[in-house]
């Protein structure tokens, strides 16, 4: 993939989202359809670089990850200034992260200039099904759907362990980037 050693526009597209809701994860599974089962340590990159098929038209997306930033604002915040769209995950066993959602769309529209599209991402569902064995409660499926609503973004359900949806959340929002930019 050399796409972007030349001069073609890429796209730029922040992940957002708690600590451990699987950012890094989500990346690498798009990027190099891995999984690891243990991703204490960050990657190490800042960004990956992505060509997606959209529409019938070859689409270089910049992927950042805000990985070990979480707590770091101000740092955060210059990612998203510059974005072009935003994946925004939250862990579906994880209901703070969840909860924290909320702020994180109000940071991403605070610093960014326009309307730039989210895609609100529910990660880890391969998880519920165990939960539910479990009587562990996680985050409804119907809940995300609400929440996008009310922030007026897009939304799914993945898992980075099992691949799905991946993809797939990923054309989605960069549809909408590219009606956008
Ligand atoms: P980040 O801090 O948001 O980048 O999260 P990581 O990518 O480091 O993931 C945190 C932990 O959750 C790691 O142990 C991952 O292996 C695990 N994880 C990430 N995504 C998934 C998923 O879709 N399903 C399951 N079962 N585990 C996941």
């Amino acid at each position: 993939d050399l796409g972007y050693m030349t001069s073609e526009k890429a796209y730029r597209v922040v992940l957002a989202g708690d600590a451990a809701v699987g950012k890094s994860s989500f990346l690498l599974r798009l990027c190099k359809n891995e999984f690891r089962g243990n991703t204490s340590a960050t990657l190490g990159v800042d960004f990956q670089m992505k060509t997606l098929v959209v529409d019938g038209e070859p689409t270089l997306l910049q992927l950042w990850d805000t990985a070990g930033q979480e707590r770091f604002r101000s740092i955060a915040k210059s990612y998203f200034r510059r974005a072009d769209g935003v994946l925004l995950l939250y862990d579906v066993t994880c209901e703070k992260s969840f909860l924290n959602v909320r702020e994180w769309v109000d940071m991403i529209e605070d610093v960014s200039q326009d309307d730039i599209p989210i895609m609100l991402v529910g990660n880890k569902c391969d998880l519920r099904e165990q939960a539910l064995q479990d009587r562990v409660t996680c985050v409804p499926t119907s809940f995300g759907e609400k929440l996008a609503m009310t922030y007026n973004a897009l939304f799914c359900e993945t898992s980075a362990k099992d691949g799905s949806n991946v993809i797939e959340a990923v054309l989605h929002l960069a549809r909408e980037v590219i009606k956008q930019v």
